[in-house]
């Protein structure tokens, strides 16, 4: 009989931050295939009957294609097993997860999808910057970073005057931040790097869109980081002492 493959959002890395349908899909699992960025170090214990098969990235390793994600998916599948799909965040923010429910349909396969809690909103609010607030900040748009982006895409973000989180985005944040001020955002709108959110060595650097290149290159960011664009950045004055020393550094608080 053919099995079932279900998408679960790992939430930002957290098990607190698990849902409860997540735990109970991992508990249920046959196989477990999981990112690099899913919550997997307590994966033993959540999903006891299951054969645990790393999909991720590591620095030095080859990570497995997408192609062969979805092969393995949908075999294991085929052959009877209950599979779970681990993935960080939530699966329909930049996972990829609607190419791997595309893939289960197009296989036959069953296929459904548990939420989760995703980085873009928690990771934030993890050093006290809600994404919106009122008579700051009503709408927030989520952007990938992963490729540069276009004049016409930074001229419409920076035209919305609303939060922006970006992901994905160390590598290009150079050009992003000076695409946004091209296009009309104050040099002194306040960014946000907030690295590791959950995770030990967890840390965040605040500065604004003219010196945040400077800033992250002297403090050496790295992925996975979060980045957030705009006012709200300014409100970040619960639960982060670094946040809040950056902050009175940079004047933005008072
Ligand atoms: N589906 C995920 C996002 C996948 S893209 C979600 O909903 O959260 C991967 C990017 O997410 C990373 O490059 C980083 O920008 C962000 N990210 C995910 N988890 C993170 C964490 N714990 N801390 C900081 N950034 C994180």
């Amino acid at each position: 009989m053919t099995g079932s493959v279900t998408l679960v959002g790992g939430g930002p890395g957290p098990v607190e931050l698990l849902t409860l349908a997540a735990v109970r899909a991992l508990a249920a699992a046959d196989v477990v295939l999981f990112d690099r960025l899913a919550p997997h170090d307590d994966l033993a214990e959540l999903a006891p009957r299951a054969e645990l098969i790393d999909v991720g990235k590591r620095p030095g390793h080859h990570a497995i294609g997408q192609e062969s994600i979805q092969a393995i998916m949908v075999d294991r599948a085929l052959a009877g097993a209950d599979v779970v799909r681990l993935k960080g965040g939530d699966p329909f923010v930049f996972g990829r997860g609607g190419e791997e429910v595309l893939a289960c349909r197009a296989a036959g396969v069953p296929v459904r999808v548990i939420p989760g809690v995703t980085s873009a909103v928690s990771v934030p609010a993890s050093v006290g910057i809600p994404v919106t607030h009122r008579d700051v900040s009503r709408l927030f748009t989520v952007v990938s970073g992963h490729a540069p982006l276009s004049e016409e895409e930074l001229r419409n973000l920076a035209g919305l005057r609303g939060t922006i989180v970006i992901l994905m985005g160390v590598t290009n944040l150079p050009s992003i931040t000076a695409g946004l001020v091209r296009h009309g955002l104050g040099a002194d709108t306040p960014v946000a790097i907030i690295e590791r959110g959950f995770a030990r060595g967890q840390r965040t650097v605040v500065s604004t869109l003219s010196t945040v290149m400077w800033d992250a290159a002297a403090h050496g960011v790295a992925a996975p980081a979060v980045i957030v664009v705009g006012d709200v950045v300014g409100l970040a004055v619960a639960g982060d002492a670094d946040a809040q020393a950056a902050l009175d550094a940079a004047s933005l608080s008072g």
